[in-house]
């Protein structure tokens, strides 16, 4: 075969490939929106049936030879070179695992699962455990397959977020503990501010009205994206033009959809500005979850909680609840979205306290595979850091260590993204702002100027580079953790008068 012929066959391999990824894109969004249960069995067949053909297309001797090949070629064009290198990687992570070990582990995951959700509708951690400790270990045999020197801890760090590992994130936690705790410690013990009237009664279909004008103003549009409901908001793609986005309404909390929506909107953006290079393809699906997460971020935290991101939408969301809002001014709503107040719960966690939350999971991941922690009794571990980092008593495992899902189907190493992804987010905006005048940006209605500035130095690349090269494309210096720490104290110190 030529060398053309070679890359034409890779190219009809890649195209059979989008076809599975995105029929199973779609029934998995149906299924997680408005399929009804019924259909469950029936579509989870289907679906590991589908899972198995995409498994066996990527993993077949004959198309590892090809990524192998045309990865290292020179004559090959660099977009290419980059999509085998990133097939042939995930093709080699997964078959490392003998099948039966495989199977028995997706087995296990589900029956985990099982068990972390009616340990939770108990608040009792000790159903849990055992199936947590199972997991763990089950975990440092799949690792242990790819017989890499790297610490196993490591290589999951990797994993989510190609180029970090334990050492990289002491550093940066360090830094984020010992700059936050004490800045919170100063927010708390001052004047709070009052935010009772975003918890009033807020009717749900009026929220969906102004939710229709927020999007126009996000430049959402329809043409590429949509959005519906569901219990647990998250962003989809099934190509860049087709984008979904899901948010979840209540009726006791205005800001809870509005921000979630911002924030998917900054997921679904990433996605649909990314270069027709990625479409359909590696590039547009890995993505390491710090990167998305910095968008996501940068659009709720950054730009979504600002006064010039407010002056053309506060007086909308006014007019349709008058009741409420008529009598709170801008700054009085500015500061109330903006508070910031040491909790339970991760996911209700605000910009000045989330990150801390994301530390003690990390300290406890950590401990778990070097041999610090072991699963039991970690409850009490996890509530004396609740008490030690963030100054709260955990009532109960259900707000405590069993709050998240992520540990039940093994997803160790992810955590970190979160907060990482907030991080880069301050390094980003910084560059921009020597490009553009944000504030003006917004203020007059011109979303899509940030938008195009973020598409020219981030979403254009999808993963054709990796996190660190991004960083430095971008903003034209390595990953720096006081950028964000500086922003924090200066925004919470103007905020609360320190
Ligand atoms: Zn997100």
């Amino acid at each position: 075969m030529t060398l053309d012929e070679k890359i034409q066959k890779f190219k009809e391999w890649q195209f059979a490939r989008s076809a599975y990824v995105m029929a199973l894109g779609v029934v998995e969004l149906d299924k997680m929106t408005i399929a009804p249960r019924g259909g469950d069995a029936y579509r989870d067949e289907r679906i590991a049936y589908l899972s198995g053909e995409l498994y066996s297309l990527s993993t077949k001797k004959e198309i590892l030879d090809l990524f192998k090949e045309l990865k290292d070629d020179e004559h090959v064009d660099f977009v290419i070179r980059r999509q085998c290198q990133l097939y042939y990687e995930e093709a080699m992570k997964n078959l490392v695992v003998p099948k039966e070990e495989f199977v028995s582990y997706q087995k296990l995951a589900n029956e985990s699962y099982g068990a972390w959700i009616q340990a939770k509708e108990k608040s009792d951690y000790s159903l849990f455990e055992p199936y947590l400790k199972q997991i763990v270990e089950a975990k440092k045999k799949m690792y242990s397959y790819r017989r890499k020197k790297e610490n196993l801890y490591d290589q999951m760090l990797n994993d989510y977020e190609p180029g970090m590992n334990q050492e990289k994130y002491d550093a940066f936690f360090t830094a984020v503990r010992d700059r936050l705790v004490p800045l919170i410690q100063k927010v708390q013990a001052t004047k709070q501010i009052e935010d009772g009237f975003l918890y009033k009664h807020y009717d749900v279909e009026k929220q969906k009205r102004f939710m229709d004008e927020l999007l126009n103003y996000l430049h959402f549009d329809r043409e590429w994206g949509y959005q519906n409901e569901t219990e647990h908001p998250f962003t989809t793609w099934i190509c860049e033009n087709d984008v979904r986005i899901t948010t979840k309404y209540l009726e006791d909390n205005v800001i809870s959809a509005i921000f979630s929506t911002i924030h998917e909107s900054g997921h679904a953006r990433y996605e649909h500005q990314c270069s027709p290079d990625c479409d359909g393809n590696v590039l547009s699906e890995g993505i390491s979850s710090g990167m998305h997460e910095s968008q996501s971020r940068l659009v709720e935290n950054y730009l979504g909680r600002t006064k010039a991101f407010w002056v053309n939408n506060y007086p909308k969301l006014q007019e349709i609840f008058p009741e409420n809002l008529k009598d709170i001014t801008l700054d009085e709503f500015m500061d109330a979205v903006n508070v910031g107040k040491p909790g339970l719960v991760r996911t209700e966690a605000d910009e000045l306290t989330y990150p801390l939350h994301i530390y003690i999971r990390y300290e406890i991941e950590k401990g778990l595979f070097n041999g610090t922690y072991t699963t039991e009794n970690l409850n009490e571990v996890w509530n004396k850091m609740y008490k030690e980092i963030l100054g709260v008593d955990v009532p109960g495992d259900k707000e405590g260590i069993l709050q998240d899902v992520h540990w039940s189907s093994g997803d160790f190493g992810y955590f970190p993204t979160y907060a990482l992804g907030s991080a880069y987010s301050a390094q980003f905006m910084e560059a921009m702002r020597k490009d553009i005048n944000v504030e003006k940006e917004l203020e007059e209605n011109h979303f899509e100027g940030i938008m195009d500035w973020l598409k020219e130095h981030i979403h254009q690349y999808g993963c054709l580079y990796t996190p660190e090269e991004v960083m430095l494309k971008a903003t034209g210096k390595p990953f720096d953790v006081n950028i964000y720490l500086d922003y924090l104290e200066e925004k919470y110190s103007k905020l609360y008068r320190l």
